[in-house]
């Protein structure tokens, strides 16, 4: 066979493969859209763990009639200009909506503080189809069903119903937590619901928002961690040792606002209790680093939850010396000031 171009569909779906691995890759990308596009109030509905139906309703900024053709073609975004070292919002790749539509089908409705009209465009198994008139509220409505439709050996391998559900109100806690002032909900068919109103985007707002995520006792059991070095500042909370979990899976670490998953964090957190919590224990901790954004690449993989540090010494150099250091100041832990 002679060499030639790949269909834009098939490009898509290679695409999708990486990027919409379940429908809480999907709930991931569209709430991350909406919290780009400034909304305050981010609704999430799901039917049959996502696979029937995922919908997003944000009361951000809208999309223009005459761009919805562009959001959801590939490598269109408004967000990145020519400067991958300046990444400011949790999307760049332009890659989620026309991802999604190649293997399901998408409908994008959406209105505009300007624009006096809503307009909507559907894609289906990566066919495009004309930008029409719709009624719409100020912000955008994401809606996906019938997810890997298009692509039977992605569908095959998704786990229960259950597991999606469980999956997808993991997602929508995880990102809550970075942003307090933005109301959540979750409803649908599937049995967890979530609502976390707004709280301020204050300290005490990031306790109420813990509490609401993470229940009361975490909140109660739970040390402030503040330090700052080299232009990197690490905030958060984390555990006294008492209050610990039998898996990592409570400890939360945010980027720049982005929800990472990093072995390097995670390492960090563990060494930081390792005198004080057994083996198999872990800590519950809710950390935010910010940086300039030249100093820190998430462009690693299609996710984005990977990144790499440019100087990841300091980075741990920070965690492990926040955190003991709270645990010292409230006699946790014994004082190892002045040694290496
Ligand atoms: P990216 O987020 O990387 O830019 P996406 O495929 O997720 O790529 O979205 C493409 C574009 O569509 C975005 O850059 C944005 O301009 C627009 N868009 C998508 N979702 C929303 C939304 N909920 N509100 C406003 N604009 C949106
Ligand atoms: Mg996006």
């Amino acid at each position: 066979m002679p060499i030639r171009p790949l269909s834009e569909t098939v490009i898509n779906q290679i695409a999708a493969g990486e990027v919409i691995e379940r429908p809480a890759s999907v709930v991931k990308e569209l709430v991350e859209n909406a919290l780009d596009a400034g909304a305050r109030r981010i609704e999430v509905a799901t039917a049959g763990g996502g696979l029937n139906l995922i919908r997003v309703v944000d009361d951000g900024t809208g999309i223009p009639p005459q761009e919805l053709p562009l959001a959801v073609s590939r490598h269109c975004t408004s967000k990145l200009s020519d400067d991958i070292h300046d990444i400011r919002s949790l999307g760049f790749r332009g890659e989620a909506l026309p991802s999604i539509g190649s293997v399901a089908r998408l409908s994008l409705s959406s209105r505009t503080a300007e624009g006096d009209a809503g307009a909507q465009i559907v894609v289906e198994a990566g066919r495009t189809g004309p930008v029409k008139p719709v009624a719409a509220n100020r912000g955008t409505t994401v809606e996906v069903r019938d997810l890997f439709f298009a692509t039977p050996a992605r569908l095959k391998f998704m786990k229960s119903e259950r597991a999606e559900a469980a999956a997808i109100t993991d997602v929508i806690r995880r990102v809550a937590l970075a942003f307090p002032a933005v109301r959540f909900t979750l409803s649908g068919t599937d049995r967890s619901t979530l609502d976390l109103p707004a709280v301020p985007a204050d300290g005490e707002g990031l306790l109420r928002r813990m509490g609401q995520v993470l229940g009361r006792e975490f909140a109660d059991n739970a040390l402030a961690i503040e330090a700052e070095r080299e232009g990197v500042r690490l905030t958060g909370y984390a555990s006294i040792p008492s209050f610990s979990r039998g898996n990592a899976l409570h400890q939360f670490a945010y980027v720049n606002g982005r929800p990472v998953r990093d072995k390097l964090i995670a390492g960090a957190i563990r060494g930081a209790y390792q005198d004080v919590l057994a083996r198999d224990r872990h800590a519950v901790a809710v950390l935010f680093l910010a940086l300039d954004p030249a100093l820190v690449d998430v462009n690693v993989h299609p996710a984005k939850a990977d990144v790499r540090f440019r100087d990841p010494g300091l980075v741990r150099g920070l965690i492990v010396g926040a955190i003991r250091q709270a645990l010292e100041e409230q006699g946790l832990r014994a004082s190892t000031r002045g040694a290496a």
